[in-house]
């Protein structure tokens, strides 16, 4: 069964292939993923090239030889699907961005709700800068807190959120 993502198709072939991505990722404990392209001349979403560890950060159109790149897939080895900051920065300027959990054997995907504006753009970057970089050093249920509202905002001002398994 095929998934509707926006004005895009999942066909359950590519939601298998992200699937397995979560089996490998259980076995290997790195993120992994691929990219997420369009069949040629149409809307069905199509699997790319693959990713793995910090390469999962910097997909790129140039992933799509045939078809057009709208975003990229990567998995949460320890956390659950939701994005960090830094994964809604990347997913604004794509347009679509899905991860898939370890932890909770989930998969979502956002989608930009609407044109991409540049302003919200240099918006989402700078939370990510300030907020989330060097999360590392982020020890206080405080700061945890106002990172997550942060995220939580964005995720819901910027995007749809769509279930895929
Ligand atoms: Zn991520």
């Amino acid at each position: 069964m095929a998934i509707q993502v926006n004005s895009y198709i999942l066909p359950n072939s590519v939601a298998e292939k992200m699937i397995a991505k979560i089996n490998e990722t259980r076995d290997k404990k790195i993120e992994l993923g691929f990219s997420l392209c369009l069949t040629k001349k149409g809307n069905i979403i199509t699997a790319g090239e693959g990713c793995a560890g910090t390469q999962c950060e910097m997909l790129q159109p140039k992933e799509c030889p045939t078809g057009n790149y709208i975003g990229g897939y990567h998995t949460h080895p320890k956390s659950g699907t939701k994005p960090s900051i830094a994964d809604l920065a990347v997913a604004y300027n794509d347009e679509v961005g899905c991860i898939g959990s370890v932890r909770d054997e989930k998969i979502m995907c956002m989608v930009r709700d609407g044109p991409m504006v540049p302003q919200t753009m240099q918006e989402i970057r700078d939370a990510a800068k300030n907020i989330e970089e060097g999360s590392g050093k982020i020890v206080t249920k405080e700061q945890f807190q106002v990172w997550e509202s942060a995220r939580d905002g964005i995720l819901d001002k910027y995007f749809k959120v769509v279930d895929i398994k």
